[in-house]
């Protein structure tokens, strides 16, 4: 056994006295429970290297989790310079998702699989679903694929059963249904999707004891990272190995957990007490990440919550620039006060790579893209797709292009049957040969085609409807703006509802379209011709900014366990941070605190926080001012560069002639209307389907309706003119 006052030892060097007590710990259950920046990361990192080196582990025996595949590739290549590199390659070093599939394709027979079995994504997933849908020959506007998935994807981190979903509802009685042919079509596939990876291996090793015992021979130490944001299933996986030789190495900081909405669950902190009583804890109180003033900062953010173990953290970096924060005007104004700042630290000797620009959802890194173009400013984006390659994006853009110019096969391969209009690839062959034949474009075949077909199927009338509306939007593209041809797109394909099918990913594909929308009504003047090709040089300077030394955008929640000089944080506004989607729970709430506290301490040296007087995110510039989000009011005045009322009186009279322009919107209402809907009113959405008004008030100009949805879709908050509802006769 090493002692502790063997401090001399290499793999010691650079680390505290709390650091290496938990580094040199003996053999058994224990959690290292320490704030950002305390070196958990280093800890668990060292502590591999200490067994490799120190007590007579072979890497082949152990696990060790981290939470993203970039997290895997840095741990390995600092084990590869602490140890060299042939003991860090035998390791199983990766995330679950990873390390679950591996272990799986060993085990595949045990399945009933092939080794090879495929592994669904989430357009896959999707496929199988509408599959099972009209299979059960269930209506898909009030049984949405995507929010089934959603539900089977919960169970299944829960390791729940087809056969053992808890049925309340009749809508629990269909998900009941769909998920189990859903399992049955991925197993006939020789398939398993992402949850599956983890339930199965979670199921293996708690009903198959051959099974389990040999990887609890092999897995002889388990180490996990993040384990804060660990799932049910995850838990029943190291639980199982770690049962009979409790090697179980975890570090966590219940503050940074910020995955619930994917079924993370910190209360495995609890059950990890509970399991392995003799577990032994230790806490890291120094942060060698932040300066003192942003250490402040965050720490007056995340103790507003309740139910933390509250932890003392400290540094050495005393004083530190005090915390900036910008009021911009608009969500332009901010991304150009990054891209300035930005340019400004640049001069002052930052490289780009020192610098991160994060936000609450994706639709926001738009303007920041933008502005950052403009500036000739490297970037790279995290985590997403870019604005313009994004489907929804590409999709309307497609329609825009068909209507410019309608020979463009590749937009009219792309939106032909796009939302699904039964148009299948025996009809696009048919058009194809005939566009051989006549030498011309898909479109003016289909055109041709018509013409000389009088019968009429199914695929010839749903071609004919599909050039019929292309025609009008040919037409129509002269009269009115982009904007305008846009709108009409949006209507006549029904996209909203193709797009926005109850789940956070449709709803953040159709913020992304409503974005869009609001960008190009920004500049009614300019002509499509133009729209298209500034669209077009977007796109291609994108792909110039990946080779270089760029900024990096990211969301708050890719931004987990990173590092950065520089850090902003952008659109601190309530209804994006906290979300609307979170603002009605307390416990979702306290959840978006804990993503702005995890932003705030990736910030080594400077820390912006910024957020809009307006923003047009949801396509309306006509919106009541945005508020500043209410975890702003925590921040004390000691740690911001300008105390907060000189600040604020200053900038609210340069606003005294909002240059802003008058939104271009026909739903917008002159004069202050009547309220449309009241409580306790039984209404139709055209896609929640049937619901109860539970409160409807004027915010602005706008009615916010909101209504409680059966279906499990549960409460939502709409705009009356964006989504007019019918009025039902009272029970
Ligand atoms: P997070 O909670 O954000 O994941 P963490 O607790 O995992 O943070 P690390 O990323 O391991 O923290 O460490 C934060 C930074 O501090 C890293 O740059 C790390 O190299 C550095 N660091 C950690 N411990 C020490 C130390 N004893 N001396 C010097 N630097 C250290
Ligand atoms: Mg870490």
């Amino acid at each position: 056994m090493v002692s502790m006052a063997d401090n001399t030892h290499p793999l010691l060097h650079g680390l505290n006295d709390q650091q290496r007590a938990a580094v040199t710990t003996s053999v058994g259950p224990a959690l290292v429970l320490a704030g950002p920046g305390s070196g958990k990361t280093r800890v668990l990192t060292h502590r591999i290297a200490w067994m490799l080196a120190e007590m007579h582990v072979s890497p082949w025996q152990i696990l060790a989790v981290t939470f993203t595949n970039k997290a895997a590739r840095e741990m390995n290549h600092r084990l590869g310079t602490m140890l060299g590199d042939a003991s860090a390659r035998a390791m199983m070093l990766g995330t679950f998702h990873a390390a679950c599939a591996r272990i799986l394709r060993r085990e595949a027979m045990r399945l009933g699989l092939s080794p090879d079995f495929l592994i669904f994504d989430t357009d896959d997933q999707l496929t199988v679903m509408k599959q099972v849908v009209a299979d059960m020959g269930l209506d898909d506007k009030r049984y949405r694929p995507h929010a089934l998935l959603n539900a089977i994807s919960s169970a299944k981190n829960e390791l729940i059963l087809p056969a053992d979903y808890p049925v309340r509802t009749y809508f629990d009685e269909i998900v009941a249904r769909a998920y189990a042919q859903y399992q049955q079509t991925l197993r006939k596939n020789d398939g398993l999707d992402f949850d599956d990876l983890l339930m199965e291996a979670a199921r293996m090793f708690q009903t198959d004891p051959e099974a389990v015992h040999q990887y609890r021979d092999r897995f002889q130490h388990i180490l996990v990272d993040e384990f804060q944001d660990t799932n049910i299933a995850q838990y029943v996986i190291l639980k199982q190995l770690a049962a009979d030789h409790r090697s179980l190495y975890v570090v966590a900081d219940e503050d940074q957990s910020i995955y619930s909405w994917r079924g993370a669950d910190y209360r495995n902190i609890l059950r990890l007490r509970q399991d392995f009583p003799e577990l032994v804890e230790f806490l890291l109180e120094e942060n060698y990440r932040s300066t003192q003033v942003i250490l402040d900062g965050a720490q007056a953010i995340i103790a507003q919550n309740a139910d933390r173990t509250p932890k003392h953290l400290f540094t050495e970096k005393k004083g530190g620039q005090p915390l900036t924060l910008h009021e911009a005007y608009d969500e332009q104004e901010e991304a150009d006060f990054v891209a300035k700042e930005t340019l400004r630290l640049l001069r002052s000797g930052h490289t780009h790579g020192d610098i991160a620009v994060m936000y609450r959802t994706n639709a926001q890194s738009r303007a920041l893209e933008e502005s950052f173009i403009r500036h000739n400013i490297p970037y790279r984006l995290i985590g997403a797709t870019r604005f313009y390659s994004r489907k929804e994006i590409k999709d309307v853009l497609g329609f825009v292009r068909l209507a410019h110019n309608p020979d463009d096969d590749v937009s009219f391969m792309r939106v032909v049957n796009v939302p699904p209009r039964g148009i299948g690839s025996r009809t696009l062959t048919n058009v194809a040969t005939e566009a051989q034949r006549l030498g011309s474009s898909l479109y003016r075949a289909l055109l041709s085609l018509l013409e000389c077909k009088s019968s009429a199927g199914r695929a010839e009338r749903a071609l004919s409807a599909f050039a019929t509306m292309v025609a009008q939007w040919i037409a129509l593209r002269q009269e009115v703006s982009v904007a305008g041809l846009i709108d009409r797109v949006l209507a006549d394909t029904d996209y909203e509802m193709f797009i926005r099918d109850g789940s956070d990913q449709g709803e953040s594909r159709w913020e992304n379209v409503l974005a869009l929308r609001a960008v190009v009504a920004e500049e009614p003047d300019v002509s499509l011709t133009d729209f298209l090709t500034d669209v077009a040089l977007v796109a291609d300077v994108d792909e110039l900014s990946e080779e270089v030394d760029a900024v990096t955008l990211l969301t708050l929640h890719s931004a987990k366990g990173l590092e950065y000089p520089v850090v902003f944080l952008t659109g601190l506004e309530e209804g994006l941070l906290p979300h609307s989607r979170s603002m009605e729970s307390p416990v979702e709430v306290a959840e978006e605190r804990r993503l702005l506290y995890v932003g705030m301490t990736r910030a080594e040296q400077r820390l912006y926080l910024t957020y809009a007087f307006r923003r047009s995110w949801r396509g309306f510039r006509d919106s009541e001012p945005s508020l500043p989000s209410r975890f702003l009011e925590d921040l004390p005045d000691s740690v911001l560069k300008q105390p907060r009322n000189q600040r604020r009186q200053a900038t609210k009279s340069s606003w005294a002639t909002p240059s802003w322009r008058a939104p271009s919107r026909k739903t917008e209402a002159p004069t202050r209307p009547e309220l449309q809907y009241r409580t306790g009113q039984r209404v139709m959405h055209a896609f929640y389907g049937e619901g109860m008004v539970l409160e409807s008030e004027l915010e602005g100009r706008q009615e916010m309706v909101t209504v409680l949805f059966g279906n499990g879709i549960g409460v939502k908050k709409l705009l009356s003119s964006m989504a007019p509802m019918e009025l039902l006769p009272q029970h």
